[in-house]
């Protein structure tokens, strides 16, 4: 901890990311009024902008600031536009997840009370698991690397290693037992293609070691499509799902989609000393500077980013304040009443974080 209040980098992004951030910094101004629980935000620049500006995406100073920090909060980067020089697409904060070696990117797939689900059984009302997403390694581990060769052929390589899943499925464990103790069922489901690939089957293999650690736990084990068919069909049985970087890339726009649309997810990726939090969502170019960006995922965001200082030692108020705010939004959607753009009502930004700060 670096201060008496804990430092957070502030990094809007690009696109939508800067709109969503703007709510974010409203919510924390409110929330520091009701609670007085501070946070020192510090106010850096990264992604496809930065890039065009500057040359860089991800400048040097702004990972040293990371790392003496107590926390990010992060908009959303990238622009369809803007590449490098060989087509690939700026992407630092996936850069970010692997400089700071941040293995768990937690997932939340929760539907307010109140909120839209395509979904028209009535079990979707109890919609509420996490999807643990390896966010380090699998298919993005040599993200950098690819070959495409003589325009005849291409190649990716899939890196699972034991010393991050390890890690990854304690960090899955230890989360269901402590969802077991709110109430919620204490279930672990290892999603991955053991059946075809070799590297899957290593990753089910440690699943099931570390499994025998935490004999309180159920634990699950699902390939990859049959977990896309249940994440459709029964959703409600999942408690925590574990998966590879690339399905859980995958499987967590499928959860968003469950519960309303890529601005109501929230997101966190977190490592043994830092974290980063932000939406599940892209920089959505589509409707950028429209009005119509749910910032609800980003506000989500910052509901974990204060439970985790919380954990991390911060004082309780934190976790006080992550609490209020937590059913601030809930409250803001309880009377069915605000459907965001998205979900194919008429609430757009700024209706969604007034109603939001009206419960605050
Ligand atoms: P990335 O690959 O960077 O995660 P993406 O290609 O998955 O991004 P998004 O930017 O997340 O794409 O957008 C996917 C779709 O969801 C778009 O139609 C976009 O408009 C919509 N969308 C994303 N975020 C929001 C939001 N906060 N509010 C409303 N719609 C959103």
């Amino acid at each position: 901890m670096s201060t008496k209040i804990p430092r957070i980098i502030i990094l809007p992004g690009d696109g939508i990311g800067g709109e969503v951030m703007e709510c974010a910094l409203s919510i924390i101004d409110s929330i520091y009024r009701t609670t007085r629980a501070e946070l020192d935000l510090v106010h850096l620049q990264a992604g496809a902008g930065t890039y065009l500006e500057t040359g860089d995406a991800l400048p040097d100073n702004v990972i040293e600031a990371i790392k003496l920090s107590d926390g990010v909060l992060l908009g959303a980067m990238g622009l369809p536009d803007v590449r490098y020089p060989d087509g690939t697409e700026i992407i630092p904060q996936i850069d970010l997840r692997m400089i700071l070696d941040l293995y768990a990117g937690v997932r939340p797939i929760r539907l307010l009370p109140g909120a839209f689900t395509p979904l028209k059984d009535d079990r979707a009302r109890e919609l509420d698991f996490v999807i643990v997403r390896e966010s380090t390694e699998g298919l993005f581990a040599r993200m950098h690397e690819g070959k495409i060769e003589d325009d005849k052929s291409a190649e990716d390589r899939l890196i699972i290693t034991r010393k991050t899943s390890e890690r990854l499925f304690d960090y899955a464990f230890e989360l269901a037992r402590h969802r077991k103790s709110m109430g919620h069922l204490g279930k672990v489901t290892c999603v991955d293609k053991a059946n075809v690939f070799k590297s899957m089957a290593f990753f089910r293999n440690i699943f099931e070691e570390r499994a025998k650690a935490f004999p309180d736990i159920l634990t699950d084990k699902q390939y990859v499509d049959a977990a896309a068919l249940n994440f459709v069909r029964n959703p409600w049985d999942f408690d925590v799902v574990v998966t590879e970087n690339m399905f859980g890339d995958i499987l967590s726009d499928l959860g968003a989609g469950l519960i309303g649309g890529m601005g109501m997810a929230p997101s966190a990726d977190i490592g043994d000393n830092i974290a980063v939090f932000q939406p599940s969502h892209g920089t959505a170019p589509d409707i950028m500077g429209k009005g119509k960006s749910n910032p609800t995922g980003m506000i989500l965001s910052v509901v974990l980013l204060l439970k985790w200082l919380a954990a991390q030692g911060w004082s309780d108020n934190y976790f006080k304040a992550a609490n209020l705010l937590d059913q601030a939004v809930c409250r803001a959607y309880a009377d069915g009443k605000l459907v965001p753009y998205e979900a194919g009502g008429n609430a757009g930004t700024k209706d969604i974080l007034n109603r939001v700060l009206n419960y605050l």
